[in-house]
């Protein structure tokens, strides 16, 4: 994300409240101080993520994972000592990948390695037969002839660029979640993606795509990267290339997942509320250790941890668990749509939903009279190798819509060099986590809600601001 230039007025602001109320204050640091303290000698996230993927692992929603989850989460959360713990229904559709298969037939023959997109239709029964038609991006297709695709197989080969903020994602993912209606409009019989990720391992990343109800639907899938390249070195020496796709996705109907949210309630001000997540749910290749266990993980760890070392806090820390992010923020949707009278009362929110790496930079989208708060904040996390970052923090894909309901949020941004490697992968699994790390996000989540939900500072409401690029 690029860093907004802040206009010079809120600076001089900022710098003249600096002066008079001079931080950071003794009280603050001591404070800070015990809580990193307690948290450098806690593996707390790291036991957290730990006991999700091994004792209920896969939990994509709807499914016996997901449902083994919330169970999980209630029980977790009452073990840790939350003093409220609840949790508030969403409607979720239940869908199962189950076999997914491709093969090249001519000019030679190869096994690839395929998942299916998330939400993908079947293909029939006994698989299909085409020629492949090669792109090199969405944009590219739609300027394809449709007579070029009708009948084959689309194949998007677009390469995700490996970057410490996830700036590769943005442009390849609509690849994935549009390129079945884009390649469905020139009457292709299935469309393939290469993997949206940044390794060259055989694991494919799934993901979730959509369908348009003014097109028909064909079936979706991602080939490994290494897969993806093989095909392209066939299909660029020229020949004609035939594949046979078979994947047996299905539709389970609805079911009803949770949001599942613990509260430290507050001693001075509970009606105001500091609130930090992460989702619950996963895909169902891995166990979502990285996706986002490390997030269940860091938030669940922070609140327990000042609890715990310096008593309940002023205002009520707020952990929510959200259901069926993967599959088009269901339960974050459901969330604003269910508590619409109480948003008002978040001070500030943020997700940890970015993997297990260490968090590099704070951003906050905060109201400007916050801003010098937002200052000694960073102070504070500066020990940890966090830099003062930006007022254009668009929280995470869960918190992303509280602004517009005037929510303020942070993000600690973290460094996902690596994290695209693993995403949606059978290969995202709690060997991937380095505890260091997780710990590092563990502190400095604990240090942000602590001196949140202790001070006075109002930081709303978040202020408008123009998309950033
Ligand atoms: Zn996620
Ligand atoms: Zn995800």
């Amino acid at each position: 994300m690029a860093v907004q230039s802040v206009p010079s007025k809120t600076l001089l602001i900022s710098a003249i409240f600096s002066l008079l109320v001079g931080f950071p204050s003794q009280a603050n640091s001591d404070n800070v101080e015990k809580l990193t303290t307690a948290s450098s000698n806690s593996n707390l996230a790291y036991e957290i993520v730990s006991s999700l993927t091994l004792e209920v692992g896969p939990r994509i929603a709807g499914s016996e994972g997901d449902k083994k989850a919330v169970a999980w989460a209630e029980a977790k959360f009452n073990e840790l000592g939350f003093d409220k713990v609840y949790k508030q229904p969403v409607r979720v559709r239940n869908w199962s990948r189950g076999l997914s298969e491709a093969k090249i037939l001519t000019p030679y023959s190869h096994n690839l390695v395929v998942s299916a997109l998330g939400g993908s239709i079947a293909t029939p029964e006994k698989g299909l037969q085409a020629e492949v038609v090669m792109v090199e991006s969405l944009e590219a297709l739609q300027q394809t002839p449709a007579d070029d695709v009708a009948g084959k197989i689309v194949f998007i080969n677009k390469k995700m660029e490996r970057d410490k903020a996830g700036k590769g994602y943005g442009p390849v993912v609509v690849g994935r979640s549009q390129g079945a209606i884009e390649a469905a409009r020139s009457n292709a019989v299935a469309v393939l993606i290469r993997s949206v990720g940044t390794d060259n391992s055989r694991f494919a990343h799934t993901g979730a795509m959509r369908y348009s109800p003014d097109v028909p639907k064909i079936p979706a899938g991602a080939l490994s990267n290494s897969d993806a390249d093989v095909l392209a070195a066939i299909i660029e020496q020229g020949n004609p290339v035939k594949l046979s796709l078979n994947m047996q996705a299905k539709e389970h109907g609805w079911q009803t997942s949770y949001n599942v949210i613990g509260e430290i309630t507050g001693t001075e001000k509970p009606e105001e509320v500091v609130l930090i997540a992460a989702h619950l749910d996963s895909w169902d290749e891995g166990t979502g250790a990285l996706d986002d266990g490390a997030g269940v993980g860091v938030v669940m760890a922070a609140a327990k941890l000042i609890k715990e070392t310096m008593g309940s806090p002023k205002r009520t820390i707020r952990v929510v668990l959200y259901a069926n992010e993967e599959f088009g923020l269901v339960g974050a949707k459901q969330y604003v749509k269910d508590n619409l009278d109480d948003l008002k009362n978040i001070i500030v929110a943020a997700e940890s939903d970015f993997g297990a790496g260490k968090i590099y930079q704070f951003d906050t989208r905060f109201a400007e009279q916050a801003l010098p708060f937002a200052k000694k904040v960073s102070t504070l996390l500066a020990p940890l190798g966090i830099e003062e970052g930006s007022n254009t923090a668009t929280g995470g894909p869960d918190i992303y819509m509280l602004p517009s309901h005037g929510v303020p949020v942070v993000s600690l941004r973290q460094d996902g060099t690596e994290y695209f490697d693993y995403h949606h992968t059978a290969n995202d699994t709690l060997d991937k986590i380095d505890l260091e790390a997780i710990r590092q996000n563990q502190t400095a989540y604990a240090i942000f809600a602590y001196m949140m939900a202790n001070n006075d500072v109002d930081p709303r409401p978040a202020p408008e601001l123009e998309p950033v690029q």
